[in-house]
C-alpha cells in the first residue's frame, strides 16, 4: 500500500519553507524504514491569488514500500536519500506517519503568523487532476476540497482557517503533462537569516555549461537568481530539464557548506497556469493568453509601468509591463496602434489589467511617416497642406494634389515579429521561459 502526502502553507515572510518541511519529513520517513516512490513534487499554484506568501508552492510525495529502480533524490548530512521507481504491495503504519507529519508541521510551520494556515493531506487515492487545474488557473474553495477529500476517505488536517488544505490537495492531484525539476540545497540552521555565500562567477559558469538549466542568472540586470531573497532555509535552487544535469549543476556552485539537498519534480516553467481566452471572458486572478490588436499606444505611468490597451472582437483590456520587468518595457514601448499581438499574463483585479509575462508580436503595422510635401508639376515648388487629410495646393498656380502624393518613408520600428519575454529576474515560477519552447 502507498499513500500520497501533500503539505502547504507552512511558511511566513519571516522564514520557513514548505519544501524544507518536505525534505525533513522525507528523510525521517526513510530513517524509519519507509520508502519514497518516484520524485517528491513541488507544485506551484495560481500566482495571482492575493493571500499567497511568495511563490504559492505546495509539496507532495508518495510513501510506501518501494521496489524496482533506486533513484537518487537527495542527501542529508552526508547520507544519500533514494526513492524507488515503483511500489510493493505491503502494509505501512499510517498512524505512525501521521504522527510524524503532525509533529514536523507543529514544530516547523510558522503557525504563529496570522497568514500561515497550514494543512496536510494523506490519501491512498489521488484527487482528480481537475482539482490541480482549478488551483493553478483559478480559485478553489475549502468546502469543495473537503468534500473531495471525504469522498476519497483521506486523512487530513487544516490548521487555523485550514486554507493550506487546498494547496496540499492540489499538489497531490497534479499529474504532470509537462514538468521540470529543481534541486534545492538547505543551509545549516545556524546560518538561517544570515547573508548567503554563493559565488556569482560559479553560477555564471554553471549557467553557461549546463544548457538544460534555466533562470540561473540575469545577465542584463546582473542578478543571481538561484538564491532566494527571504530568510528561509534554502541556500540555492537550480531549475532544469533533468535530474542528472542538475546534480552536475549543483556541484559546480561554489558556496558555503550546506546540510543537504533534495530534488523535486515540478510544474515550474510549464505555463500550466495560462489559458487562452477572449477578452470578454477574462476574470481577475486568472492567467491568460489573449490575441488582439493594439488599440491605444503604450504610455508610461508614475513608477515606470508601461501600459497599452489591446482589443479583440469581444472587448478590450489594458496590459501592463510593470517596472520590475526592466528592459522588457523597451520592447513594449515600441508597440503601436494596429499591431497584432498575443499577450501572456496574470490578471489583476485593481487596476483590471494583464500583468504581462510574455508577448508574441504576430504582425507589425507599416507606419508611414511623411517626409516631404508634394512638388507642383508646373511651378516646381513644394505645395502647401490644406489641413489634415485634405490634400495640397500650389501657392503660386493653385494646382491641387491628393494626400498620398506627398513623399513618405516607412518608419523603422526597431522591433521584429516573434516572442519576447520578461527578463529572468521578473519571471514567475510557472511561466515557461522561451528557452523551453521547441521551435
Ligand atoms: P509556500 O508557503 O508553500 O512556499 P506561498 O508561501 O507562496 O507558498 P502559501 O503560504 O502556501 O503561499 O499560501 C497560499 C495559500 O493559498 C495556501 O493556503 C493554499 O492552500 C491557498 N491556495 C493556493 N492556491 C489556491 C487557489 N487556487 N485557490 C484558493 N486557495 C489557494
Amino acid at each position: 500500500m502507498c499513500i500520497w502526502i501533500g503539505i502547504d502553507d507552512t511558511d511566513s515572510n519571516k522564514g520557513g519553507c514548505t519544501t524544507y518541511l518536505g525534505y525533513r519529513i522525507i528523510s525521517q520517513l526513510i530513517e524509519r524504514g519507509y520508502d519514497i516512490i518516484g520524485y517528491p513534487r513541488l507544485v506551484r499554484l495560481n500566482p495571482n491569488i492575493p493571500w499567497k506568501t511568495r511563490g504559492n508552492g505546495a509539496v507532495a510525495f508518495r510513501v510506501g514500500r518501494g521496489k524496482g529502480r533506486k533513484i537518487l533524490i537527495g542527501e542529508i548530512r552526508g547520507n544519500k536519500i533514494f526513492s524507488y521507481s515503483s511500489e510493493e504491495n505491503s502494509q505501512i503504519d499510517i498512524d505512525d506517519i501521521k504522527a510524524l507529519v503532525e509533529r514536523e508541521i507543529e514544530s516547523f510551520a510558522f503557525l504563529s503568523d496570522e497568514n500561515t494556515n497550514s494543512g496536510y493531506v494523506m490519501t491512498k487515492e489521488k484527487p482528480d487532476r481537475s482539482l490541480y487545474e482549478t488551483c493553478v488557473k483559478g480559485i478553489a474553495y475549502l468546502d469543495d476540497v473537503i468534500k473531495i477529500l471525504d469522498s476519497l476517505g483521506a486523512i487530513y488536517r487544516g490548521y487555523k482557517n485550514g486554507r493550506g488544505l487546498i494547496g496540499a490537495s492540489a499538489a497531490v492531484s497534479w499529474e504532470p503533462i509537462d514538468r521540470t525539476f529543481e534541486i534545492i540545497t538547505y543551509r545549516y540552521r545556524e546560518k538561517w537569516g544570515t547573508g548567503r555565500d554563493v559565488d556569482k562567477i560559479s553560477v555564471i559558469e554553471m549557467d553557461k555549461t549546463i544548457n538544460s538549466t534555466f533562470d540561473n542568472y540575469d545577465y542584463d540586470n546582473d542578478r543571481v537568481l538561484i538564491t532566494p531573497n527571504s530568510p528561509c532555509p534554502i541556500l540555492f535552487g537550480i531549475r532544469g530539464e533533468n535530474p542528472d544535469d542538475l546534480f552536475k549543476a549543483k556541484d559546480m556552485i561554489r558556496s558555503e557548506d550546506y546540510e543537504g539537498w533534495i530534488i523535486f519534480e515540478t510544474n515550474q516553467g510549464t505555463d500550466d497556469h495560462i489559458e487562452r481566452k477572449k477578452i470578454i471572458d477574462i476574470k481577475p486572478y486568472e492567467s491568460v493568453i489573449v490575441e488582439g490588436v493594439i488599440e491605444k499606444d503604450p504610455y508610461t505611468i508614475k513608477g515606470g509601468h508601461v501600459i497599452f490597451s489591446v482589443k479583440d472582437e469581444t472587448s478590450s483590456i489594458d496590459c501592463t509591463a510593470y517596472e520590475p520587468t526592466k528592459n522588457f518595457r523597451d520592447i513594449v514601448r515600441k508597440l503601436r496602434v494596429g499591431d497584432v499581438v498575443e499577450v501572456y499574463g496574470g490578471v489583476r483585479e485593481e487596476p483590471f489589467t494583464i500583468n504581462i509575462e510574455k508577448i508574441r508580436i504576430k504582425k507589425l503595422v507599416r507606419i508611414k511617416k511623411k517626409v516631404e510635401n508634394p512638388i507642383c508639376d508646373n511651378c516646381r515648388i513644394h505645395m502647401k497642406s490644406l489641413g489634415r487629410d485634405k490634400g495640397y495646393r500650389c501657392r503660386r498656380c493653385g494646382a491641387i494634389k491628393s494626400e498620398d502624393e506627398a513623399k513618405f518613408e516607412i518608419l523603422e520600428r526597431g522591433l521584429r515579429e516573434g516572442f519576447y519575454e520578461v527578463p529572468p529576474c521578473a519571471r514567475r515560477h510557472l511561466s515557461k521561459p522561451l528557452k523551453r519552447f521547441v521551435s
